[in-house]
């Protein structure tokens, strides 16, 4: 199935020379099994240039400095290293070698004389090193030192520059494509081909080469982004394609709409609408609804699962958590069950007899709405006509799961729910091969959050307030991050933490990630149920949870939070009338850019507007984040620099597929090189897009 033209590339990283047994694990490490991989292993790429001072060297930074051999000191057993005491006008630096030099060293840096050294600086506990300077060069041929190189990953028993040789011996695999670019668009851009692009990024020119935006590398990211969207055009356009069950708008669902203590907001009413086009559309639907913790979207599907259960069908809603599904039981199946629609709730503790009675339900005319857990996709589970599925907080599902659960009906609609506010710019790239409908608007009424940055050291006032407000019977979150590579010294953090409150409040319960799911749903219940009144969290803290009494939010270390996660966690407080609170604590001092980050946090509850924010702050730079709105994890395309590039790729991409759907026209073809030359990471990518 794959181009001929690719297979040099889609060979094993074995294939290239020098590449042996012990070797080949090792470069997999560092890159990833294929020849392609290795030619894609993007260098960060340094500026030699101009030397530095010593004052001026900056720890872990490779820097170049022009120095003065000041003494040689042998090693005095054979385990020490060789080192080089060096200077300039400005300070020391030790040059340090390992290995067994002899007096080779001192012969070709004799003391006195001056060099120009480059390699990577250490400030530690031995002072101001050097461990094996890449370059020292006299003076007069400084010219040996290249002016800008780039530097790849290293690993354990393969050094930066053996990986070299080795993109280098790949680059030379990677033949001239067929060029899947509109020649208009090249020209217009200025984009090199394919071949020289790739050439460029490990041959670069000039200090502007290094920029995001030099051609060459936006034209990388564009290839990229293209064979994505792609990806999820062809999709979209499969999915218009299978033909689904048209489904009216009910007088039930107006009625249970009606009954409702409140009007649903303009936002909802959208949301409704967007949903009722498509179960009008004859198509099947692949709809995301996004709106920020507390907007409303469980009604919004509620009246949806109406419409289907008026039309004699079945809808069946899928929570992450248990409590999560027990919550969204409780929402709807009053209302639904007042004009006879009956729920069922179905979660991993229904056993036995229950759990058979349940079962029944769904496969005859008795219930049409499950509600439930994981419990919903299993093997004996079945259903007599489903034809919604509605996924709450999609993204903690995957794929494979969504289907299990789709594939127990013909041709079922699909509603996919999420809080994670992300920015538009990169919505493309999450969600483009869902429909989206935004819930931009909170239900009125609801009182602001208040939003306070304290620094650790007043951290006593805050658990004073604390006693206070839980004396007069509100309750309270506690997050402690979970950000260090050990989570275990985490979790200790959050004991501790757990611990010093419980000494001056009463019923301080603590949820973590190495609890088993029951164990966190019983405190997650003995917290909703008002049994704790401060809750001590490592983050893990449900999504979506409604806990309307719970008016504080504490965050510790909020520095180190993405703002999207600060906003969520925010979200969970403010649920009810009274008065809510939310407390930044950080470490300080801040930076300027952490500093104008919990700003924004104060000024704006718009989840939308945060995410945008927050991306333009950390410049892309910071992918945990990112990630974690399900972000993919592309290898030259940057979700800030290339932000404009995402939304042509996107609009290009659903051009391509509207005139050419099956890419068999003579550029068709070509952009099938394109789709399969990144194929690994485009389905890498969709892993939890839909
Ligand atoms: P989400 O799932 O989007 O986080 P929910 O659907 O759980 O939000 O709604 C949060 C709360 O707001 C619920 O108690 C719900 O009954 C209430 N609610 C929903 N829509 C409105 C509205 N239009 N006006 C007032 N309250 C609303
Ligand atoms: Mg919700």
């Amino acid at each position: 199935m794959r181009p001929e033209i690719l297979f040099p590339l889609f060979a094993p990283v074995n294939t290239l020379k020098g590449v042996g047994p012990r070797v080949a694990p090792l470069l997999e490490r560092v890159a990833g099994p294929i020849v392609r991989d290795v030619a894609f292993l993007k260098p960060h790429t340094v500026v030699r240039r101009t030397p530095a001072v010593l004052s001026a060297a900056r720890d872990g930074e490779i820097m170049t400095f022009e120095l003065l051999i000041e003494e040689h000191q042998r090693p005095r057993a054979n385990s020490q290293p060789w080192r080089i005491r060096a200077s300039d006008p400005t300070g020391f630096i030790t040059l340090v070698f390992f290995g067994r030099f002899s007096d080779q060293l001192e012969k070709r840096h004799p003391v006195g004389a001056r060099r120009i050294v480059s390699g990577k600086v250490a400030d530690d506990k031995f002072g101001r090193q050097m461990v094996h300077p890449d370059y020292m060069a006299d003076p007069d041929k400084a010219e040996e030192i290249p002016e800008i190189e780039p530097i790849y990953p290293a690993t354990e028993g393969l050094p930066a520059r053996r990986v070299r040789t080795f993109v280098l011996e790949a680059l030379e695999r990677a033949p001239e494509m067929p060029e899947w670019q509109d020649p208009a668009y090249l020209a217009r851009e200025r984009f090199p081909a394919w071949r020289e692009a790739l050439g460029r990024l490990h041959a670069p020119e000039s200090e502007g080469d290094l920029s995001p935006l030099a051609p060459h590398l936006r034209r990388l990211a564009y290839d990229e982004l293209l064979a994505h969207q792609l990806a999820m055009a062809q999709r979209k356009a499969a999915r218009r394609r299978e033909p689904a069950a048209r489904i009216a708008a009910s007088a039930v669902a107006a009625q249970v709409q009606a009954d409702l203590p409140f009007a649903f907001t303009g936002a909802q009413g959208r949301a409704l609408a967007d949903i009722r086009a498509d179960f009008g559309s004859g198509e099947r639907m692949s709809r995301l609804v996004q709106g920020d913790v507390g907007s409303g979207k469980t009604v919004v599907a509620m009246c949806a699962m109406a419409d289907v259960a008026a039309a004699g069908g079945q809808s069946a809603l899928m929570a992450p958590t248990e409590i999560l599904a027990r919550q969204h039981y409780e929402t709807i199946s009053g209302p639904l069950s007042a004009h006879g629609i009956d729920v069922v709730l179905l979660t991993g503790r229904d056993k036995g007899k229950a759990r058979a009675e349940k079962l029944m339900a769904l496969g005859s005319d008795q219930a049409a709405v499950a509600v439930g857990t994981h419990a919903l996709f299993q093997d004996d589970v079945a259903f007599r006509k489903l034809q919604l599925v509605v996924i709450d907080e999609q993204h903690r599902f995957g794929v494979a799961e969504r289907q299990r659960l789709q594939a127990k009906g013909r041709a079922t609609h699909l509603m996919a729910m999420s809080a994670t506010p992300i920015p538009r710019t990169l919505e493309l790239t999450v969600y483009g091969d869902l429909d989206v409908s935004r819930i931009d608007e909170k239900p009125p009424g609801r009182t602001p959050v208040a939003t306070r940055a304290v620094p650790m050291p007043r951290m006593g006032e805050v658990v004073q307030r604390l006693r206070e407000v839980v004396a007069a019977g509100a309750q309270a979150f506690w997050i402690c991050p979970l950000v260090s590579e050990s989570e275990v010294s985490d979790l200790a953090a959050a004991e501790m933490r757990a611990l010093a409150l419980k000494k001056v409040l009463p019923s301080v319960g603590l949820v973590h990630g190495k609890m088993s799911g029951p164990e966190k749903d019983a405190v997650m219940a003995d917290f909703a149920d008002g049994k704790l009144s401060v809750l001590v969290a490592t983050t893990v803290v449900e999504v979506g949870v409604n806990v309307p009494n719970a008016t504080i939010m504490v965050i510790e270390q909020a520095e180190r939070f993405g703002l999207a996660q600060l906003h969520q966690l925010r979200g969970r407080v403010g649920r009810g009338a009274r008065e809510s609170a939310c407390v930044l604590l950080y470490d300080p001092p801040l930076s300027e850019t952490a500093q104008q980050r919990l700003d924004i946090l104060r000024r704006t509850d718009d989840g939308f507007v945060i995410a945008e924010r927050d991306l333009e702050l950390r410049g892309g730079g910071d992918a945990l984040g990112l990630r974690q709105s399900g972000f993919p994890d592309y290898v030259f395309a940057d979700p800030f620099a290339h932000r404009e590039l995402i939304a042509a790729a996107g609009d290009d991409a659903r051009l391509i597929i509207a005139r050419d759907p099956e890419l068999a026209s003579e550029r068709g073809k070509a952009l099938q090189v394109l789709q399969e030359l990144f194929d690994w990471k485009a389905n890498f990518a969709l892993r939890d897009a839909g």
